[in-house]
């Protein structure tokens, strides 16, 4: 059963426009993740080892975003908004909950643009209001050159159903996401892919790049961003110790490789980074799916 919490704020006005996603604004209809992504960069002790258990709903979240929206709809500051940024908008229990759909229905009344990000084919049920906020929403000035008002990106690290499930035990299997991703850009939508994080070794290599883009083009998407891994923390209920479990569990080749990766910093080595987005660069060309999302 999910705990239900209050909140004072929904709408979190961001400090700078990330290229890739756009983000004038972020909205997390819920608190942590029932997806439960081993690489998760909210875990730490604030959830504990489980994300599905500290799941919240924010039950007065439609009021206050009421406020927040009405106030930046008046003063002009209509903005692309995030959703989500710290959970997945399309978690299961949005189904019953529907706080994400109750989110877009203020957001195509005060007209803000969207972005949505999500591992979810539940996205597929908002595609009416997502349409909707498509040709009603006001882009701000400077993004103008942008054709849609809705972009809709599905998150992936893999393609492998096997992959999929040791590292993001409850998130819907790629193959679902793929699906999805289809009807999406079927019916019209900007759709694209956030791939990240590629796995060291595992998920990396050339030829299996090369296989995801030939996947995700095939599906209809127009851009990827491609991005490695990143680990936190030390205590037990930090991405790092429990990517390490992982890898010395499912892929004891690796181990080493990756305890030298990350020993000293939480990022991979520079050069190790340089090398995989000079890769993924070159897929991205053969494919034709930039890093960025098109103009049109
Ligand atoms: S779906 Fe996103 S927010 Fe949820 S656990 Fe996975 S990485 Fe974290």
């Amino acid at each position: 059963m999910p705990r239900y919490i209050t909140v004072t704020s929904l709408l979190n006005k961001t400090k700078k426009r990330d290229p890739w996603f756009l983000d004038d604004y972020t909205i997390n209809p819920y608190s942590s993740c029932a997806f439960n992504c081993l690489y998760c960069y909210i875990r730490g002790s604030k959830y504990g080892i489980n994300l599905a258990e500290k799941l919240s709903v924010k039950e007065n979240a439609i009021p206050i975003l009421r406020r927040q929206l009405a106030a930046r709809a008046a003063k002009h500051q209509q903005g692309i908004v995030v959703l989500s940024s710290a959970t997945d908008p399309y978690l299961p229990i949005e189904e019953k909950e529907m706080q994400t759909r109750q989110i877009l229905e203020l957001l195509l009344e005060y007209r803000f643009p969207v972005h949505i990000i999500t591992k979810s084919p539940l996205v597929v049920r908002d595609l009416d209001l997502l349409h909707r906020i498509n040709e009603n929403a006001v882009l701000p000035p400077e993004m103008q050159l942008y054709a849609h008002k809705t972009f809709i990106t599905f998150s992936f690290s893999t393609i492998d159903p096997v992959i999929g499930k040791q590292f993001e035990p409850g998130a819907p299997a790629p193959e679902e996401r793929l699906r999805a991703l289809q009807a999406c850009a079927n019916t019209g939508f900007m759709t694209g892919v956030s791939l990240m994080p590629l796995l060291p070794f595992i998920t990396d290599r050339p030829e299996q790049l090369s296989r995801m883009y030939a996947a995700f083009k095939a599906h209809g998407a127009r851009y990827v961003f491609p991005a490695s891994l990143s680990l936190w923390g030390e205590k037990e209920a930090d991405s790092k110790p429990l990517m390490l479990q992982a890898i010395a569990q499912y892929y004891p080749q690796y181990n080493t490789y990756y305890q030298q990766l990350f020993a000293q910093q939480c990022t991979v080595p520079a050069a190790y980074n340089d090398a995989l987005q000079a890769t993924a660069a070159h897929v991205a060309a053969t494919y034709d799916l930039p890093a960025r999302i098109p103009f049109k």
